[in-house]
């Protein structure tokens, strides 16, 4: 606890003003306490140090013009984090919150996310305070071009692989795959989430949100339960929902809520998938227009949110899949989950829940499983479709999809296994990030102070 105090209080002071960054800083340290007490070389090699500093931070200027021929100008971001376990590798965001904070909170999560896959890659993210919201195709194109024209320069196949994240999509990394490959003259694996006609790998989309289900369904098993039959609280309406509320259907779960950054709906027979997929993959519309065809479905504006967090929590529900975004699920909303049943809670955003909310489940002892474990299912895909293109290969479907359930169920294994050598049985988040940090400052010893 002194450990994390102290960390947090330097940072404030060489990096002021990062609040999701010190949550997120602070939710991993505050697990580390045993593991830093019985192995003084973590100490002495000043592992905390170097691990909250990243390796490289980038920050540019992304000018273009719009439609109307007017120059915009935004902030682009790439934090290389840590490079011990493989090339950075990490999403890009284009969101409207962008900053240096959410940059580093979520570089700093992918670092013990891809440690805890098992597979080499190293903790890297990026993006911008751009707001795709109502850009026409052309402007989005421009935007992702200037993007590419600075970012150019910092990555390749070996060295930092961006690839997706909210408001980054399929369509995005085409954009900046093409400026690239303009640029560099490389055609070559350097972004992930590729179009399946050139390069991208099946199970890519899909992979995020099966991954948390898969997930889900491993810590209900150890319980000598399971997702079947389960009533399901899903947030967000992007990639990660949409495949979640898949899976779930699929193993025979039903999913009846999803989200927007507008509102929530409420469905009691069960989400219309179809049309969330019309909806938001096909006229990239608003979920309100799910009301035109199921009148009967409930919704709630923003507007009318509880004070104290997020409609869709307040639902009475056997499991909950924040697949939205960060510190999406308060306090509050953890406490309405228990006091209605709720007995599982995935993670598909990062960092969706609060401290405080995260404490609820843990002293709750529902099965709980942090984003860093439960949605590595997508950066997991990510480095099988570098894979493919390093051998210059292409699975089918089933092989990736089989390999995806293979690496949740060894994150599951080694985070519960994890938790239990520490004495902390079903405390995942505990075992999650020692496990992920172990292998981490593992590597950092043996390669030296680099
Ligand atoms: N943005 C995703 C994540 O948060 C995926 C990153 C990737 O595929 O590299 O893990």
């Amino acid at each position: 606890m002194t450990y994390t105090h102290k960390t947090i209080t330097e940072l404030r002071h060489s990096s002021p003003a990062q609040a999701e960054f010190y949550q997120a800083v602070e939710e991993v340290l505050d697990s580390l306490g045993p593991v830093l007490e019985s192995n003084v070389i973590y100490q002495r090699q000043a592992i905390i140090q170097r691990i909250v500093e990243p390796e490289r931070q980038l920050m540019f200027r992304v000018p273009w013009l719009d439609d109307n021929g007017n120059i915009q100008v935004n902030k682009g971001y790439r934090v290389e984090f840590n490079s011990a376990l493989g090339p950075y590798k990490g999403g890009l965001r284009f969101h409207p919150s962008v900053n240096a904070s959410i940059i580093k909170f979520l570089g700093f999560e992918q670092i013990f996310k891809n440690a805890l896959t098992g597979l080499p890659i190293g903790g890297g993210k990026g993006g911008a305070n751009f707001d795709p919201k109502g850009r026409s195709d052309n402007e989005i194109m421009r935007f992702c071009q200037s993007f590419m024209s600075e970012l150019y320069r910092h990555i390749g196949p070996t060295t930092d692989v961006p690839a997706g994240d909210i408001g980054v999509g399929a369509r995005e990394i085409g954009y900046l795959f093409g400026q690239y490959k303009r640029l560099t003259g490389r055609y070559e694996g350097v972004l992930t989430g590729k179009s399946l006609l050139w390069g991208g790998s099946l199970v890519r989309k899909e992979a995020t949100g099966y991954g948390a289900v898969y997930f889900a369904d491993y810590m209900l098993n150890a319980r000598d339960d399971s997702l079947k039959d389960k009533r399901c609280l899903v947030s967000g309406a992007g990639n990660v929902a949409i495949y979640a509320m898949e899976k779930l259907y699929q193993i025979g779960a039903t999913p009846i809520s999803c989200s927007d950054s507008a509102g929530t709906i409420y469905h009691s027979q069960g989400i219309d998938l179809a049309l969330v997929k019309q909806i938001k993959e096909q006229q990239r519309g608003s979920l309100i227009e799910y009301l035109e065809v199921h009148p009967g479905a409930e919704y709630t504006p923003v507007a009318d949110y509880p004070t104290d967090g997020h409609a869709v929590w307040r639902y009475a529900a056997d499991a909950a899949f924040p697949c939205a975004t960060q510190n999406e699920l308060t306090k509050a909303d953890a406490e309405s989950l228990m006091a209605k049943g709720c007995q599982l809670v995935s993670e598909g955003a990062n960092m969706p829940s609060t401290q405080d909310a995260v404490d609820v489940f843990i002293d709750a002892q529902i099965a709980y499983g942090p984003g860093k474990a439960a949605n590595a299912g997508g950066v997991a895909t990510s480095q099988l479709e570098m894979a493919q293109n390093a051998s210059m290969q292409k699975w089918t479907f089933s092989q990736v999809d089989q390999q995806l359930q293979q690496i949740m169920k060894s994150v599951f294994v080694t985070a519960s296994e994890t938790a239990d050598e520490f004495g902390q049985h079903g405390n995942l988040i505990l075992g999650a990030n020692i496990a992920g940090f172990r292998r981490v400052a593992d590597a950092m010893i043996e390669q030296g102070v680099v």
